[in-house]
């Protein structure tokens, strides 16, 4: 391990609020060591809040991706994890979970460090969800099991559900250890082997959190960790030969290259969490004050940075200039700054090329003539911090209504009537996730029923749980991840028939 820098120790120590930490894991975890890439090449890994390098990654590619697989092939082939009892797979997910908690402090603040958002949202929302996601599948690896199948008397049918060998695994940078979590954590309990790359922009944690898996037992490539590129390492992995399986969160433009890679290699299947442009329905009866505070935050979570994100505001007629007016002062309220410091909401963008996209699309909002209530402006002129900025007078046709900005930018379009904003809410090529907010039990269940998207939340929003799925409908994926759907993507079922009553070639 190197040290590479130590957070923390700035004249402003008074008010940052996590601990000093240090960088110790910069190189791939293959085969239950850290090495170098095979080439010997770096990149860098950058501090969103200045724009400044962290740390010099090792930069994985084709080469290291087959050392990767090989080493998940032989563990998966001829190692202890799949062979040994499901009890024991589970105790291991479980220490690992403790040990999780243990330095859920050094966890929380590289996950700031790598990626800007804000230290208490890490550590008191991601870090105890990354616990509690092991522990609720620990708690599934000794209940996966086959059925008896009832068929013609003269057969004995069982089912096996088998792990299904190496699952490659593919990370997006806005909750680097929380897809790490949603991705791993089913594979493992299922007796699988993994070789997961983690994105480009946040390589920092999951070396940290593959560490604590070595401590917590887990034998050496069962889980291999490689950081490098998307078009290199990404691809190769998506289109290797002897992965089984292969899991991916991102974009929903990489989403369809990767299914391609998947199908001209050996067909492997593939689970895909892409993007979204969530509506967030705000209907008449709904007490207003709480509506804008849940719709502010629907949208500003993580900097705006959530595939769920709440970015389609839909508000009654009836209500929407107050919600407007309301909806504004709770931005201009928001705090933006430092995200290791105490009492701030909302911390920087995580690189250059999300600023820059973020602002495009401010800029286009306004010149399609949508109503720039506040913000819209970067902040200071160091790092990527950028206003929270609130659009009126939105139109569906507009492309800040259409397209994912995934920055700190509330749309409010007006609608008239349930029938209408349903339609509405659902011309999108999207289908991820939905808010409704209303009084009535009527509207709620008729509009949650009616919207196309995997997750619908009622009177609240970003409610996430281990336990319950999480995916999407049309251009948002396909597949879900958490809960217990997310073993189906990890098992082989294979139907075992055994001829009964003296067949007549015995
Ligand atoms: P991205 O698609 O560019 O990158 C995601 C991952 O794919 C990275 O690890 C990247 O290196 C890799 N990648 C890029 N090109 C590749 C290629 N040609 N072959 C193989 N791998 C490749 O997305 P991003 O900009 O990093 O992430 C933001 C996007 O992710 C947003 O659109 C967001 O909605 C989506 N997202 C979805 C979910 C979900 O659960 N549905 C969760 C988080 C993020």
């Amino acid at each position: 391990s190197r040290v590479v820098r130590r957070f923390g120790t700035s004249s402003a120590a008074e008010k940052i609020i996590s601990p000093s930490v240090q960088v110790s894991y910069t190189q791939l975890l293959i085969d239950g060591n850290f090495v170098d890439a095979a080439s010997g090449k770096t990149f860098q890994t950058i501090d969103p809040r200045t724009g400044e390098v962290i740390a010099d990654v090792a930069e994985g590619d084709a080469e290291d991706i087959d050392r990767a697989v090989k080493a998940a092939r032989k563990a998966f082939d001829e190692g202890p994890w799949p062979r040994m009892t499901a009890y024991e797979r589970s105790r291991i997910m479980l220490r690992y979970a403790d040990l999780v908690e243990k330095h859920s402090e050094e966890l929380a603040a590289l996950e700031t460090w790598d990626n800007g958002k804000t230290y208490q949202q890490a550590k008191t929302a991601e870090v105890p969800m990354l616990a509690r996601l092991f522990r609720y599948y620990a708690g599934w690896a000794d209940k996966i099991h086959g059925l008896t199948v009832p068929a013609d008397g003269n057969y004995h049918v069982q089912t096996l559900h088998e792990p299904i060998g190496v699952a490659g695994q593919i990370i997006p940078w806005n909750f680097p250890l929380l897809m790490f979590a949603w991705k791993v954590g089913p594979a493992l309990a299922c007796g699988n082997t993994i070789v997961l790359k983690t994105a480009e922009q946040t390589p920092l944690t999951a070396f940290y959190a593959g560490k604590l898996f070595l401590e917590a037992g887990l034998p050496p490539g069962v889980l291999n960790i490689v950081s490098g590129f998307g078009p290199t390492a990404g691809a190769s992995l998506a289109s290797h030969m002897d992965v089984d399986k292969l899991a991916f969160t991102g974009s929903t433009d990489t989403g369809k290259v990767i299914l391609g890679l998947a199908a001209n290699s050996n067909l492997k299947p593939a689970t895909l969490e892409l993007g979204g442009k969530s509506p967030f329905i705000v209907f008449e009866d709904a007490n207003i004050n709480k509506a804008v505070e849940l719709a502010h935050f629907a949208l500003f979570f993580n900097q705006g940075q959530c595939c769920c994100a709440g970015s389609r505001t839909y508000v009654h007629e009836k209500v929407y200039d107050e919600f407007v007016e309301k909806a504004k002062a709770r931005a201009l309220k928001r705090v933006v700054g430092d995200p290791f410091k105490k009492g701030i909401e909302q911390g920087p963008q995580i690189d250059s090329r999300q600023f820059e996209k973020v602002m495009r699309y401010i800029r286009s909002g306004v010149e399609s003539n949508a109503t720039l209530e506040c913000g819209g402006d970067q902040i200071g002129n160091k790092g990527y911090f950028i206003q929270p900025t609130v659009f009126s007078n939105v139109k569906d046709y507009m492309l800040i209504a259409q397209d994912e900005i995934f920055g700190p930018v509330q749309s409010i379009l007006k609608f008239r009537d349930v029938d209408e904003v349903i339609k509405r809410a659902n011309e999108t090529r999207y289908g991820l996730a939905a808010g409704v907010f209303t009084k009535s039990l009527d509207t709620a269940n008729r509009v949650s029923r009616a919207l196309k998207a995997g997750t619908v939340w009622v009177n609240c929003f970003d409610v996430f749980d281990a336990a319950i799925p999480f995916g999407g409908y049309k251009m948002s994926g396909n597949g879900r991840e958490k809960g217990i759907y997310s073993l189906n993507n990890y098992l082989q079922i294979k139907a075992v028939v055994t001829a009964l009553n003296n067949p007549a070639w015995i």
